[in-house]
């Protein structure tokens, strides 16, 4: 049986009369109950009635997307970033697959060899959506746009501040620890998607 919470379009079978009587945004047809809108299902089993209530598609990622992530793993091959906010969806709950990495070979337009050299975990990174497979969405950080935005010192936690925006040379205020880092344009600028 449907769901509620269910994102359905308009036309799809919910249940028979015999289970659920349609309400609002649900219609009867030759003893079937349809939705008549897009939206979420609600189904009340108090009353015994399915209902759809409009709502927007969730939203889909997508090459060519814009998303921002925090870094969860960095392998020497890899950064596994955990997908947070869609450009032009922002506030949206993403559906999976909310995993995405960065290919060492897709780190920026420069040759890199060690991924671990340019990200680490808990980096706040803006990125580009290169293939949204089944599981697993492969994106780029290639471009001065896209890299790191944010992110902090890994020995006191304090946001490190830039020395050399083209080297991605930062240092730590406090520790004066120097970090490295594939950096975006605007890093700890306090934009989402730059300009
Ligand atoms: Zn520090």
């Amino acid at each position: 049986m449907i769901k509620t919470g269910t994102f359905v379009v308009p036309g799809v079978f919910l249940s028979t009369v015999e289970e659920f009587m349609p309400g609002e945004g649900a219609y009867e047809e030759n003893g079937k109950v349809y939705s008549s809108c897009a939206g979420l299902v609600l189904v009340d089993l108090r009353t015994r009635r399915i209902s759809v209530f409009p709502a927007a598609a969730p939203p889909i990622l997508k090459r060519g997307d814009t998303i921002i992530g925090e870094v969860e793993e960095v392998t020497p091959q890899r950064a596994d970033v955990s997908i947070e906010i869609l450009h032009g969806h922002e506030g949206r709950e993403l559906p999976p697959p909310r995993v995405g990495t960065i290919h060492v070979s897709h780190t920026s337009k420069s040759y890199v060899r060690d991924a671990t050299k340019k990200f680490r975990v808990g980096d706040v990174v803006r990125a580009r959506v290169l293939n949204v497979g089944r599981e697993l969405v492969q994106l780029s950080t290639e471009g001065e746009d896209l890299g790191v935005i944010f992110t902090k010192c890994s020995r006191c936690s304090t946001p490190l501040e830039v020395e050399n925006q083209r080297t991605g040379k930062l240092k730590c205020p406090i520790c004066e620890k120097v970090e490295f880092r594939k950096l975006a344009r605007d890093y700890r600028k306090g934009v989402l998607w730059g300009e």
